[in-house]
């Protein structure tokens, strides 16, 4: 790798659990850790979880100590030609962010119904997480700034299947229009990178003292924006992949200095060699990972508790359209526990909403650009329910659905969008499966297969044996 900016090295000296020969020998070693998170509400049982990992590594994975859904696989598989990856069966994740769930589990009553805010969430790491660790009946609001990547973000909150989530595309200062709103803010910041060197060398020649210096100045914006939308004993997590103190402890100093917040620590295991940090002035703590310590990338995390805020406000009711009773009945059937959710009526399009996001939608409407809320079902013609793929891919669709299941080779035609060459005895709208995992809609008419496959998610690499 291009050698680490002597800048960087000479301002990590003296930082807790720096040790520069160890640091330069590990990033020079280059070694490539592939991690990921199973998604357990689409792999319910031990026997399903097993057989995915399996089938990426038939020789055996390792736990990531912090986590209870985290593996190290051995190699790096071709996650594009794997079927279980298109149909949401995990998540493939840094190591070292997947800490994101001892942060929550440590500093939250996770049996409570919580309105959480992912706030710089692209491509999705931490907010697929997050969903996977807050109940049912929770929010999780995953915003992304840049519109390419909050379609990105999108993508990835429909693969994980899940009701409960909105996914936005707005600029941090726009939840100052939801004060005292959310439980749990998580803050993933953009910064220098420098965590990330071993993993992605290109990131080097980005790096610079000025841009870390304007990092943390946005990273002070984006909190200062954030916060007021934060409740009373709200929890706030701050990370970044970045080892620069400007960026991590020096923002802990800078956030009890300005705000009310209280800093929480956490307990560690000894056995995961995190390095708890304290920041100079108002003896904050974080955590820092170095990859030379662990086996994971450069990591900073740290938790505050909002001592006080400004009056939640009571915000304005607003109407929205549900379906109504009989049009329910049309959709009843596509739907596992239909009693469970609302069902609101989007232009020609419904969606499906846990009672939670129901009662917020109208809110959240009004004071955020929507990119996707809950799980869209697809459109009502008078005569039947055209599905839409957020449908197939999400944990609520019915499992008395006529459904196909593909070989390896005809699911990966399939998700090409090409005919999968199987002719079923079922007829109409039908779940194309790979090993009982979802992996999109199929219309089977009498002599030919329409494949409602989406044209933007479909592999385009060709596929070698077929
Ligand atoms: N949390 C993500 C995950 O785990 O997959 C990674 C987030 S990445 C570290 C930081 C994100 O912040 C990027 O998606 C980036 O587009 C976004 N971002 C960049 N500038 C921003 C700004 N001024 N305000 C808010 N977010 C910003």
């Amino acid at each position: 790798m291009s050698s680490l900016p002597i800048e960087l090295i000479n301002s990590l000296e003296g930082l807790p659990g720096f040790d520069r020969e160890s640091f330069l020998r590990v990033h020079a070693a280059a070694e490539k850790i592939t991690s990921l998170r199973l998604n357990t509400q689409k792999l319910i049982t031990p026997e399903k979880q097993a057989q995915v990992l399996h089938a990426l590594s038939a020789s055996g994975t390792t736990n990531v100590p912090w986590s209870s859904t985290g593996y190290y696989l051995p190699q790096r598989p071709s996650f594009t030609m794997d079927p279980f990856f298109h149909a949401g069966a995990y998540y493939v994740q840094e190591a070292s962010s997947m800490f994101v769930e001892q942060a929550l589990r440590q500093t939250t009553d996770l049996t409570k119904s919580l309105r959480v805010l992912d706030l710089c969430a692209a491509p999705g790491g931490k907010s697929t997480l997050l969903q996977s660790l807050i109940s049912e009946d929770s929010l999780l609001v995953a915003n992304e700034v840049i519109k390419p990547r909050a379609a990105l973000l999108a993508d990835n909150i429909t693969k994980w299947g899940s009701a409960n989530v909105v996914v936005t595309n707005n600029d941090p200062r726009d939840f100052a229009k939801l004060p005292g709103y959310f439980d749990v803010m998580m803050i993933d910041a953009p910064c220098s990178g420098s965590g990330l060197f071993r993993r992605d060398p290109e990131l080097v020649t980005e790096w610079s003292p000025e841009n870390v210096a304007l990092c943390s100045q946005r990273q002070q914006r984006i909190l200062a924006d954030a916060l007021p939308s934060l409740k009373e004993g709200g929890v706030v997590i701050y990370s970044t992949c970045s080892f620069s103190r400007a960026e991590d402890e020096d923002i802990l100093d800078w956030l009890s200095d300005h705000f009310e917040l209280e800093n929480v620590p956490l307990m560690l295991n000894s056995d995961w060699h995190i390095v708890t940090a304290v920041s100079a002035k108002r003896n904050c703590t974080g955590y820092r990972f170095y990859p030379d310590q662990l086996k994971g990338e450069g990591f900073f995390i740290a938790c505050f508790r909002k001592r006080s805020t400004e009056q939640a406000r009571r915000f304005k009711e607003q109407k929205n359209t549900f379906l109504s009773a009989k049009e329910k009945v049309k959709l009843s059937p596509w739907i596992s526990s239909p009693e469970k959710y609302e069902y609101l009526l989007h232009q020609d399009d419904v969606l499906i909403l846990p009672p939670i996001l129901a009662g917020d939608i109208a809110l959240l409407q009004q004071q955020l650009y929507i990119r996707k809320a809950g799980i869209k079902a697809g459109q009502l013609g008078p005569k039947e329910l055209i599905p839409d793929h957020q449908l197939a891919a999400g944990t609520v669709v019915s499992a008395n659905i006529p459904a196909v299941n593909l070989s390896l080779s005809e699911a990966l035609l399939y998700l090409r969008k090409e005919d999968p060459g199987v002719r079923p005895d079922v007829k109409g709208w039908a779940l194309m499966r790979y090993e009982d995992m979802n992996l999109g809609w199929a219309k089977i008419l009498p002599n030919r297969i329409n494949n409602y496959y989406p044209k933007e998610l479909r592999i385009l690499k060709e596929i070698s044996g077929l």
